[in-house]
């Protein structure tokens, strides 16, 4: 599967060949709809019915910038669903409420910085475990009070 972003390596290629021919074999290649996997959190979440370009030569899959942007959004949507997962709202809702930045709650979940961000704005998602940790932190007094403890 290869992400066709317009940009990168491929652009030099793609400027000599027509705009829907195959990167592969240089066939045509044709619209299509059917399932497409995507890791999300290190797991394979297959999303059917995924627009992308497909070679009826070779059977190369090439997915424009629209096609990987919903793949993505759909496999966390689906990924999300899958675990019954606390949505962005929730998880910015839980963070006010006890007055963190998101640096600070990545900190005391000893997370990357920008983890927080990702998971507010729906460009990421929360593992299982860590959104059992997220409802720790929002149901039980004192677990933040814990986790300063042994904060960095
Ligand atoms: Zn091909």
């Amino acid at each position: 599967m290869k992400t066709n972003s317009g940009s990168g390596p491929q652009t030099k290629r793609r400027a000599v060949l027509p705009d829907d021919a195959c990167p592969e074999c240089g066939n045509p290649m044709r619209e299509k709809k059917g399932r497409l996997t995507l890791p999300v959190n290190g797991e394979e979440i297959v999303v059917a019915g995924s627009p992308h370009l497909n070679c009826p030569k070779c059977d190369e899959v090439v997915l424009r910038f629209d096609d990987a942007r919903k793949l993505r959004q759909r496999a966390l949507e689906i990924y999300r669903q899958t675990y019954g997962l606390l949505s962005a709202e929730e998880i910015r809702s839980i963070r006010e409420r006890f007055w963190l930045t998101q640096a600070e709650l990545a900190r005391l979940l000893r997370l990357g910085a920008n983890t927080i961000s990702r998971w507010e704005a729906g460009r990421n998602v929360q593992t299982a475990s860590m959104d059992m940790l997220l409802r720790v932190i929002r149901d039980l007094p004192g677990s933040l009070d814990y986790l300063r403890t042994y904060a960095a």
